[in-house]
């Protein structure tokens, strides 16, 4: 079952039947050059990981979920990303964004870097400097593989692609004057359009940040927005929210999390606003497939 949000182009669903149509073919999905943006949340249970597959056959990862340890032995990188990447022919990633150095968000990255049958061309990293064995691992491997290790600047424009626009819009001081806020709040926010339909990925980003984003003079308006920090009470507040005027909500959370995400005062406020509201603990992997002009939402439990 799927969700149709606007109707499609006759040229667009013939793009689409033919690659589905062709046996043992995920050429579409995987190199993208069909005019189509591809994002997906990935469930990666109590944690965030997006894939997104641009026009011009881009690969972008943001974030890859939490580490494993004996303790709790499911790891984002190798039980979710890893596998996705190989379901869908993924060899290379043009860039990895590590929003910020947090576990639920590095942890799986160093899984995702241990296997070499991945290339990364560079990493996009927040410049916190933080203290845990899986963000330290990650910069090891990031300096073993001679990865390009990118800080961005203010406003920086990523190259995604020609068709597509990415700007990091937060934080927007340097990295050097940032040991005031918490490291959710180094987290770095992207904001990726493509013609008409634009995705808003915010890490953990909490009201502090989100602040500086409503008042930064930016395009606030957004058609699909990652909620901060999992739909915590510490983000997702009203100014921000009413000025970006999503269409689609994602909440990237664990079923029965131990942090209550999402809480009760974010989900009330999404629930009045009429946003279509998607959660990786309810609808496993979402995913969203634009042309620009109009957009299409599929999770893995309506498939
Ligand atoms: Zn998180």
């Amino acid at each position: 079952m799927k969700n149709t949000k606007t109707t499609y182009l006759p040229g667009l669903l013939a793009i689409l039947l033919l690659v589905l149509l062709i046996p043992g073919s995920n050429a579409g999905a995987t190199t993208g050059k069909n005019n189509i943006l591809t994002v997906t949340y990935l469930d990666v249970r109590q944690g965030d990981a997006e894939l997104i597959r641009t026009p011009d056959g881009k690969v972008i990862l943001i974030d890859a979920g939490q580490s494993g340890n004996k303790y709790r032995p499911f790891d984002g990188g190798k039980d979710v990303v890893l596998p996705f990447l190989e379901a869908e022919g993924i060899k290379k990633l043009d860039m990895v964004v590590v929003s910020h150095p947090h576990d639920d968000h590095v942890g799986g990255m160093v899984s995702v870097l241990s296997n070499n049958n991945i290339s990364v061309d560079a990493v996009l990293d927040s410049g916190l400097i933080y203290s845990s064995g899986a963000y330290e691992k990650y910069i090891e491997l990031v300096k073993e593989r001679k990865i390009k290790f990118m800080i961005p600047k203010k406003g920086e424009f990523l190259n995604w692609g020609d068709r597509v626009t990415a700007q990091v819009i937060y934080p927007q001081i340097p990295p050097e004057k940032r040991s005031h806020l918490s490291p959710n709040n180094n987290s770095i926010v992207i904001r990726m359009e493509y013609d008409d339909i634009s995705f808003l990925f915010t890490g953990d980003c909490e009201h502090e940040g989100e602040m500086e984003i409503t008042h930064s003079g930016a395009r606030n308006k957004i058609t699909v927005l990652k909620a901060g920090h999992h739909g915590s009470e510490t983000a997702t507040g009203s100014d921000y929210y009413f000025n970006a005027d999503p269409e689609v909500v994602i909440l990237m959370v664990g079923k029965r999390n131990k942090f209550h995400h999402p809480h009760w005062p974010t989900e009330k406020l999404l629930r009045e606003t009429g946003a279509d509201i998607y959660r990786t603990d309810h609808d496993g992997n979402i995913t969203i497939t634009t042309d620009g002009k109009t957009y299409e939402v599929v999770t893995a439990a309506e498939e």
